[in-house]
């Protein structure tokens, strides 16, 4: 924040002669012997017969701030005491003073406390105990409350920042993608349908609704993907990016699939497969590097309470060159591991995580990126080899997880890209627009799509992608 700003910020809730920080600038700062004015709310309480111990965060960082009550000259404040439980909101004045505990270098020593919402601890859910990740799930609206929510939230706004930062570092424009499609993109997905028609009464024609009656006079649907769009930009404004909710009506009850979800997906004209490779490598290590370096401290967190070897794996990642192979390289050395799959490896099959493990963990012990996968395996769009049986498409593979990136060269050729739609039986008149590309100053492009959601869970190592979203939507669940 400029500091003209953060003045503002302070005159605003400047009590007395106290500075009203938050709890980050104070812990880094230790401003001993500074009367300051805290809000937050109490994580917990402890009594001694001398003094009280507050533990208040405030949401800046992953760390309380331990408010020490002096009960020798607090009688007056013995009712605000009584009121202080876990989850009420306090304001606290007092001075910063060197604190005898080992865990803190600094403790507020409290002159004044106003509670300013009560959490009666008869209802307030949220008490000193662990909750269980699905429990917490039911109370959406209380669980950024808790320790591991608080740091996701945290991780997930670092990512965020990290990657505009990168596109914008480098050239690229942020474009916003429309969420109403009338187009059924790369059939990415089973769609959620957009519709004002009354579901009692649906005009009908022929046996057939009449989509003509519909808000927009066609079929729409929420958008699976921005790429289509963000091929469009990229062919004028060059490098392009979009960072935007996707949508998908997936039936499957999985840790790693959500219905509304944020995609990012750059696009990237005069590039091929090999640009598109570098890209992506050089933009997953600007983003771990960035949250390793911004957000320490909760990442500290999740290397210690959820996954451990967390941070060296990420780091690993950051350091290492990626490896670079072909799909048919690639299943020629699971066919030669002699490891036994529960799919069996046979050129033209999909990979599964249990390949994409096999090949980072085990045979590169590394990120691995995969190219040249079969025609039949991947979307029409991707740019079809000279061997006529392969597609330049890319997955960007990394230990643990598996595949965190799908990528491709864009098809440029018209002739060739009309072909690949009637060989897939679809609407050659649903993709005039993006078939004009290739008719009018067509050039190679290239460009890939992360899902924002599988990236926190990657980083953070949570296991369930229900648990790095604010309010997740899944099948039967959207009460929030
Ligand atoms: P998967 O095989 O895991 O379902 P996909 O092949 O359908 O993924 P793409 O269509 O390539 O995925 O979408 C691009 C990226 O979006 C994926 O790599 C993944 O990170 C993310 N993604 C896809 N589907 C979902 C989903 N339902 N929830 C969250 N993220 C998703
Ligand atoms: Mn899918």
């Amino acid at each position: 924040m400029s500091e003209s700003i953060s003045q503002v910020f302070n005159n605003l809730t400047i009590y007395g002669r106290n500075l009203s920080m938050r709890i980050k600038e104070i812990l880094s700062q230790s401003p001993q012997g500074q009367n300051v004015t805290v809000q937050g709310w109490v994580r917990t309480k402890r009594d001694t017969k001398t003094v009280c111990f507050l533990e208040v965060y405030d949401g800046s960082c992953f760390r309380t701030l331990q408010v020490i009550v002096d009960k020798a000259n607090a009688e007056d404040l013995q009712k605000e005491l009584d009121r202080c439980t876990t989850g009420a909101s306090v304001e606290v004045e007092g001075q910063i003073v060197p604190s005898p505990g080992t865990n803190q270098k600094v403790e507020l020593s409290v002159s004044t406390l106003k509670v300013i919402g009560e959490a009666p601890p008869e209802t307030y859910p949220l008490q000193k105990k662990r909750h269980s990740f699905e429990f917490l799930r039911e109370i959406a609206h209380l669980r950024p409350r808790t320790n591991t929510f608080g740091a996701v939230t945290r991780v997930r706004n670092t990512l965020a920042y990290a990657i505009h930062r990168y596109f914008q570092q480098n050239g690229f424009f942020y474009i916003h993608t429309p969420i109403i499609t009338g187009s059924d993109a790369e059939g990415a997905g089973a769609m959620f349908q957009v519709t004002t028609l009354p579901l009692e009464n649906v005009p009908m024609v022929n046996g057939k609704v009449d989509y003509r009656e519909d808000f927009f006079g066609k079929k729409t649907n929420l958008t699976v993907s921005g790429q289509l769009e963000a091929e469009v930009y990229a062919t004028a404004l060059g490098k392009v990016y979009t960072f935007g909710p996707t949508f998908r009506a997936e039936n499957s009850n999985t840790t790693r699939h959500l219905a509304e979800f944020w995609m990012i997906e750059p696009e990237v004209a005069f590039c091929d497969i090999h640009g598109n490779m570098d890209l992506a490598e050089s933009f997953l290590k600007f983003i771990l590097s960035a949250v390793l370096e911004e957000s320490s401290e909760d990442m500290a967190f999740f290397e210690e309470r959820i996954q451990p070897g967390l941070l060296s794996g990420l780091q690993q990642v950051i350091d290492t060159p990626f490896h670079r192979i072909t799909y048919t390289e690639a299943i020629e050395r699971l066919e030669k591991s002699g490891e036994s799959f529960e799919f069996p490896v046979k050129w033209g099959m999909d990979l599964q995580s249990e390949h994409e493990k096999f090949l980072t963990e085990k045979i590169f012990k590394g990120p691995v990126i995969v190219t040249g996968y079969p025609k039949e395996i991947k979307a029409f769009y991707m740019k079809l080899n000279e061997d006529g049986r392969t597609v330049r498409a890319m997955d960007v593979l990394v230990p643990r997880l598996g595949e965190i990136i799908g990528g491709s060269e864009r098809e440029d050729r018209y002739e060739v890209l009309l072909g690949r739609i009637r060989e897939m039986g679809l609407n050659e008149q649903d993709y005039w627009w993006y078939l004009d590309l290739r008719k009018y100053g067509s050039v190679p492009h290239s460009g890939f799509g992360l899902g924002f959601e599988r990236l926190v869970q990657y980083v953070t190592g949570m296991g369930n992608i229900r648990d790095v979203i604010p309010f997740p939507r899944t099948v039967k669940n959207a009460e929030f």
